[in-house]
Order: structure tokens, then sequence, then C-alpha cells
């Protein structure tokens, strides 16, 4: 059994997406699963659209995810240079092996040349391809007009009959007419390759022994194919990974969300849960459970299940994957992922952790994501601002409301130690007395207290809230309650 090599080659031309983080995962999973390697390779041969800070952001991003590589362009390995930029000579040596060989030839025609091709293409109503005019150009005739200064390009000379066939190991045999492909370039005229002929050199020079990538490149395969033919180079094995759609089935993009791997480290999901989500986003073992870790998840990786349809990027799902992997989070962790930005907001210092601490704790399990978390966390930080206009209607509006917080101001004001138990109990008989359920205390409160209708337990968030808290929030209720019948029913949140 021959080694497995598997690689991640991105163009820096952008963020990691979450299709790129996913083929990247595939590999990772499949490389450690084998025992194999795991390759990064940069492919910034476009110099053009390849930017160094998107090399970097890319490299951050695996990291983040936990994909560590074997060989790559900050580590090194023995068959690098992992920068597509570096390695020029390489590419010539194997361009010349083709002229050389007559397998491939230098074309001058010019744009011009082109565009008439093309016109012509057009009235006959065919599609266009390069009539190949170049391929009949002797040797001693090329270099005469290299030597003249001519530009050039290097065409592949491709069978003009048969078919090329690619095997891929989820979707089978794919066939390609080679009567669809024309002489494609195979350099440009500023001497660098294209990507078909620089990613197969790669491929072939880091013995990558399976080519595990987007869809989206598999009507580059067979020409790819032609070209390890024409080199005499072994071939790799094919997996092509399904699309990833959005829920509508169109093609995903900015506007479905976030979709960068930055975005959601910025939003503060947890690498481990998006892992997960995207291990699931096109491939299942069959059996009914969501969350994998790591060792599990390398276990029972395979290619055979990896499905051929598109996946459908869900939001949603994710966003509960994040929020059961935050549920195991010990205290100590979760505090650590909320404190740059509690700091920041100045709801966390040296002398209030402790506040801090359970006022997560109490909330903890009402959120799915940081960000999430830290917006349920907002009362207990910062003054009650607005309050929620249904719950106003609802629980402020009523004639009885002000009565209602003029009772628990008062049970409040005279607690003597301030446990949840005790005001439970204190409230429980506060409304037997009055002959009213415990609940028409409850609901002014609680929206008193925190702005909000819906809270963790009353009592537990009184207790960390502490008396002194509640007392000036219920005194501030009472106060906007007087305005109410002042201002009509629109209020003074207006
Ligand atoms: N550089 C290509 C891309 O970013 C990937 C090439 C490949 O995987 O063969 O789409």
């Amino acid at each position: 059994m021959r080694n497995i090599r598997v690689r991640f080659a991105p163009s820096p031309t952008g963020a990691l997406h979450i299709g790129g983080a996913r083929t990247a995962l595939y590999n990772w999973l499949f490389a450690r699963q084998q025992g194999g390697k795991f390759i990064l390779r940069i492919e910034d041969t476009d110099f053009r659209r390849s930017r160094e800070d998107s090399a970097q952001g890319i490299v951050e991003g695996l990291s983040w995810l936990g994909l560590d590589w074997d060989e790559g362009p900050d580590i090194g390995g023995p068959l690098g240079p992992y920068r597509q930029s570096e390695r020029g000579d390489i590419y010539s040596h194997y361009l010349q092996e083709l002229l050389d060989s007559g397998r491939a030839y230098y074309c001058f025609c010019t744009p011009e040349d082109l565009q008439k091709e093309r016109e012509e293409a057009a009235q006959e109503k065919r599609d266009y391809k390069y009539g190949g005019r170049c391929r009949a150009l002797k040797p001693e005739e090329a270099s005469e007009m290299l030597q003249a200064g001519k530009p050039a390009v290097i065409r592949l000379k491709v069978p003009l009959d048969g078919n090329t066939i690619v095997p891929d190991l989820i979707r089978g045999d794919v066939s390609f007419s080679n009567a669809l492909f024309d002489d494609f370039i195979i350099a440009k005229s500023d001497g660098w390759p294209t990507y078909n002929f620089a990613v197969v050199v790669d491929d072939f020079s880091m013995q990558i022994s399976h080519v595990l990538r987007a869809e989206e490149h598999l009507s580059n395969t067979p020409r790819q194919l032609l070209i390890y033919r024409a080199l005499g180079f072994k071939e790799p094995s094919f997996a092509h990974l399904s699309m990833i759609l959005a829920p509508d089935r169109s093609k995903l993009s900015k506007r479905h969300g976030a979709i960068s791997v930055q975005e959601f480290k910025n939003q503060g999901y947890l690498p481990e849960a998006l892992v997960n989500y995207l291990a699931l986003l096109g491939w299942s073992t069959g059996k009914d459970i969501d969350i994998w870790n790591r060792e599990e998840m390398m276990r029972e990786f395979s290619l055979e299940h990896i499905s051929k349809s598109p996946a459908i990027y869900d939001l949603e799902k994710l966003a509960w994957m994040n929020g059961q992997y935050m549920m195991r989070l010990d205290i100590e962790n979760l505090m650590t992922l909320l404190a740059p930005q509690a700091r920041q907001r100045g709801w966390l210092n040296e002398d209030n952790s402790d506040y801090f601490q359970q006022a997560v704790e109490l909330v903890r399990n009402r959120a799915k994501t940081r960000d999430e978390l830290l917006d349920a966390l907002g009362y207990f930080f910062e003054e009650v601002k607005q309050y929620d206009e249904k719950g106003v209607k609802k629980h402020f509006g009523q004639q009885k409301a002000s009565t209602m917080l003029s009772e628990v101001l008062e049970i409040v004001s005279n607690m003597g130690s301030f446990s949840a138990a005790e005001l439970e109990e204190a409230f429980r008989q506060r409304a037997q007395e009055l002959e009213i359920k415990a609940a028409d205390l409850i609901h002014p409160t609680r929206l008193a207290l925190s702005g909000r209708t819906a809270t963790p337990g009353l009592f537990e968030l009184m207790e960390v809230l502490g008396q002194e808290k509640c007392i000036s929030r219920l005194e501030k209720a009472l106060v906007f309650i007087a305005q109410l019948t002042t201002h009509g029913p629109e209020g003074p949140n207006h």
C-alpha cells in the first residue's frame, strides 16, 4: 500500500471560506486516520490576485481549527518549497521536457488573432476552441520567433479524439470527450505556468496520493490527467467533494450570513463545534449521532461515506451544535471565552470576577453562541435602558402594575439576607396575603429588573443582582410606569 499523502492547496485571494475549511478538514481527517501526511501548499502564481495577508489569514484559520500540517511553507519539508511562487525552476524544467518531446508547443497567436477566431466561431454558432494554428510550427520556426522577441504561450498538444476518464472515488468514472478541449495553455507569456500545469507538477513532485478537492475542479481534472499522461507521471486518486449550497439551493455567498472561518472566530464560535459541523456537512456514517469528537471522527472517517449530492448550509444547525459544545465547557474555559469582550465592555475587572461568574452560570444554558451569551448577560452589568415593548403592554400597562411593584419594592427593601429561597418564600407569602397569583408579582418584577420578559429564574437572578440593584431598578420602573399613564400607551420608551 502506498503512503498516504494529501494536500490542501488554497489560492490566497481571499478569506478561508467554510468550503475550503471543509476540504482541508476532510484531507486532514483522511491523513490522520491513515497515518499519512497532510501538506499545505500555497498556490500563489496568480500574482495579480494573490495577497500575503490572505495567505496569513488562511494559515491562522487552519491553525484555529486545529488542522495541523506536516509539511508546508512555514515549517518546510522534504519536497518543498511549498509556495508555488518559489517553484518557478521546477515548472520550467517540466515545461521544457514537454517542449522537447513535442507534447507541447509555443504559440505566438496574438490576442487579435484569437479574437478573430472567436468571432468566426460565434458566426458559425459553434463553441470556441483554439484552432491549433501554431501546432504546425516547426521547432526552428518557433525558436526564430522566440529569438526575435515575439511573446509566446505554451500549449499542450491534446489528443484530437477519444475520451478522458476521471476515476472519482466519490462519483465513479466521469468521462469527458477530448473533443471538448482545445490545446489549452499550460504556461503564460511571462513563463509562469497556469493552474492546471502547476498543480500537476506539484502533486506529482510532492508525491500526493489522493487529491480531495472541491467539485468545482472536476472539469479541470481531465485536463490535468492529460498533463500527467504527457509527462508520464503516475496519477493520484481523485475525489471531488460536493458543493455546499445555501438553504434555497443557490450558490452560497455573503448574503447567506457568515461564510468565512474568520467571521465565526470573531463571533466567538468554538473551533471544535465548527469542525464537527463541517465534518457532517457532506459526510455521514449513517449513525444518528451529531456530536463527534476529533478522535471519533478520525476513526470513523471514510471516503465511501462522502455524499454525492450537495450539502445544504444550515447556520441554525451550526449554532445549535455550538451550543452543545458551549454546554460542555467548564466554567473556567467559558470565562476565558467571554473575557476579552467582557473586559472591553467594562463588565469584568479584578474586583468582580465572582459576580461575573455567578451571572454566567445563571444564563449559560440560555445561549448557543458567545455573542448570544454576552447578550443574555447585559442587564447584570448595565442599567436597564429600555423595557421590552410587548412586556410593557402586558405587565406595565395594567392599572395594578404599580401596586404590584410597590409591594415587591417593600418586600425587597425589608429583606435581611437576600437568597433566592428567602425571596421566593417572601413573594409567595405576600401573594397569598393579597390573594393574587405569585406570577402577578413575578412578571412585572422580571421586566423591571432586566428589561426583558424571559430570563433565568427570577429569584436566582435577584440573588445574583443583589439587593441594591434590585431596589434601584424597581424604583426606576415605578417612575417609568407613572410616566406611562401621563404619556399614554406609547409610553416614555418613545
Ligand atoms: N488552488 C485551488 C483553489 O484554491 C485548489 C487547487 C486544487 O485543490 O487542486 O481552488
